[in-house]
């Protein structure tokens, strides 16, 4: 395909907009899929995602146009994820695109997140087309929806918007017209060096690493050895292609191609999202810029359940392979033995981590409470400590004081709900620093705590807003904070796994809910149980988990003699333990710690 009749370009949306239901029509019109062939939602593949019912991760599809203008073009759609937590994936795709589509629900008109991509997109410096959807629906509100939009941009004031319908195709040749003509063809030089932009990577068992591609300059052919510039990674093309939705092998990917490269390579430790990749023969002396790594807002600690380390180790490095802005490093429990200090962009990003290890890897995980890193400066000492763990967090009588990262929070809201908004953004120690119009949406800036935005406050925000309203935070600096670390004792051992880092002011109330909490989750024993949540040295809440009614000896005549016997067994070796290691972990006494609010 020559150059001027390629176009690469992505949709952005707010959730629930319209999105993969016109990504469906436009492969359908294409013939990039029969309609037949046509299930729901072809893109979100993942099992996550068919459960949130959003795209986790961003997929890039090759459609041939048949123009009106009697030319075939190349149309590479390159998805993005719909959801806020992962706004950085959505730079990464627009990092390979040269034009966007704003598509906008004209039942629900410009929302949060409408304005939150649409400022990716032009920061990524894409020509943008306006696109009203829904226009089908008895509830769409056309003009307001037209008004609203035209006050986003300048350049969208006197413009015509096309007005469609992606449910029943209504509107979409228009769109794949204007996509020809507004947005530019790719300008690289084919036979410059080779300047690629590797936005995403895959792994397959059998394939080993996959690299999704945008070639800047220069082209790949089957068999090149190719250079990974970051980590200076030395790979050969084994073979080449692009996704029409599915792999498609070709000969060679020229300057303005999207596609995919097969490197053979299987350790995920050596490549990295953003990177350039180059040709070893004639590399290029400029790599391009690249993104700024992800940085991780929540951590906690994975533990494998079923013995399965090794399972649990090699499905995390290929989780982090494909999603760059997951961290992990190894860590240590005396209650759990060897685990992980995974990192998260937010709560929902652990959630879906969670779920893939299951569904794509058939492992479950036992997961501690989160936290968010703390600056720890001890006494007599000028370098902080830096603790991501509550774990290593120190002993109180060492320490003279600690800081906390904070985040400029935008909450973006229709004005219906912004006492609401306002009164929950309060309850969770934030400062109100601006407040803004953006359309007919509020837009309320604050600093907080992360690890107030961290944990619940999104889905809060969500309950409360009735998902009206968006969240998007920035890192802001470190700051003194009164911090104290809760200590959980079962039957007077630390379990140290389930300690957590606390605002002082929150202590009293958070342990009194935990105990009552644990008082149900901690499985129980044949003697009562004391458990208390400790406080620098003091114990603060105390319950008493009651012992198991019967013994295994005179309960039910079900079980078999054996069985019986075994269960004897067990007990009498439990009681012969130290109290530390006879207890019995489930997720339930985790999910405690974890549910607090
Ligand atoms: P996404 O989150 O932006 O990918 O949105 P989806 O494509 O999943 O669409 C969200 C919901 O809106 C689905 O139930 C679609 O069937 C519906 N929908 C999408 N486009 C239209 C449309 O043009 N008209 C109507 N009435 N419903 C639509
Ligand atoms: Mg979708």
């Amino acid at each position: 395909m020559k150059q001027a009749n390629i176009r690469n370009f992505s949709i952005i949306a707010h959730i629930d907009h319209g999105k993969s239901t016109l990504a469906d029509r436009i492969m359908e019109q294409t013939h990039t899929v029969s309609e037949r062939d046509t299930k729901a939602q072809l893109l979100d593949d993942m099992a996550v995602e068919q459960a949130h019912g959003i795209t986790v991760k961003s997929r890039t599809v090759r459609n041939h146009y048949e123009a009106d203008d009697g030319q075939t073009y190349e149309y590479n759609f390159i998805d993005t994820p719909g959801h806020v937590d992962f706004s950085y994936e959505v730079s990464k795709s627009l990092a390979a695109s040269d034009g966007a589509i704003l598509l906008v629900d004209a039942t629900q008109g410009v929302q949060a997140q409408t304005v939150a991509n649409l400022r990716l997109a032009q920061q990524n410096h894409l020509v943008i087309i306006p696109v009203i959807n829904k226009v089908d629906s008895d509830a769409a509100d056309v003009p307001r929806t037209e008004a609203q939009i035209q006050k986003l941009d300048p350049a969208f004031e006197n413009l015509e918007m096309l007005k469609i319908s992606a449910k029943t195709g209504m509107g979409v040749h228009e769109v794949l017209e204007a996509i020809r003509t507004t947005i530019p063809a790719p300008t690289g030089d084919k036979t410059a060096p080779l300047k690629a932009l590797v936005f995403d990577y895959m792994y397959d068992a059998f394939k080993g690493i996959i690299a999704y591609v945008r070639l800047i300059d220069g082209s790949i052919k089957a068999d090149d050895a190719l250079l990974l510039m970051a980590e200076q990674t030395k790979v050969s093309a084994n073979s080449l292609g692009y996704f029409a939705p599915n792999m498609t092998p070709i000969g060679e990917l020229n300057a303005g191609d999207v596609g995919y490269v097969i490197t053979g390579l299987k350790d995920p430790q050596l490549v990295r999202v953003g990177d350039t990749m180059t040709a070893v023969a004639n590399p290029t002396t400029e790599p391009l810029a690249g993104y700024e790594p992800a940085k991780s807002m929540v951590f906690a600690g994975f533990y494998p359940k079923d013995n399965n380390y090794n399972e649990l180790k090699l499905a995390i490095e290929k989780l982090s392979l494909n999603d760059s802005s997951f961290h992990y490093s190894l860590e240590n429990s005396e209650a759990l033995g060897a685990g992980f200090r995974c990192g998260f962009l937010g709560m929902l990003h652990l959630q879906i981590i969670r779920e893939r290890l299951q569904d794509e890897y058939g492992l479950e995980v036992l997961t501690t409470a989160p936290n968010v890193t703390y600056h720890v400066h001890l006494n007599g000492q000028t370098e902080p400590m830096i603790v991501n763990n509550p774990i290593n967090f120190p002993e109180f009588s060492k320490i003279e004081y600690v800081e906390e990262p904070f985040v400029k929070a935008e909450i973006t809201t229709p004005n219906e709900l912004l006492s609401d908004v306002m009164k929950l953004a309060e309850k969770h120690k934030s400062t109100l620093l601006d407040m803004d119009n953006q359309a007919d949406l509020i837009v309320l800036t604050y600093k907080m705590p992360t690890s107030e935005v961290a944990y619940e406050f999104f889905n809060q925000l969500k309950s409360v807003s009735h998902g009206y309203a968006t969240l998007d935070t920035t890192a802001l600096d470190y700051e003194v904070a009164d911090l104290v670390k809760v200590e959980v004792d079962i039957n007077y051992a630390t379990v140290d796994a389930l300690s957590f880092v606390v605002h002082r002011q929150d202590a009293d109330k958070l342990t009194q809910e935990l105990v009552k909490k644990l008082k149900v989750a901690v499985p129980r024993r044949l003697y009562p149980t004391p458990v208390q949540a400790v406080v620098e040295g003091k114990a603060v809440a105390r319950v008493d988990i009651p012992p198991l009614r019967k013994n295994a000896a005179v309960s039910g005549g079900k079980k078999s003699i054996s069985k019986k016997q075994a269960l004897l067994r067990r007990q009498g070796v439990n009681k012969r333990q130290s109290a530390k290691n006879s207890i019995d972990l489930p997720q339930a006494v985790f999910n405690a710690v974890l549910e607090l609010d």
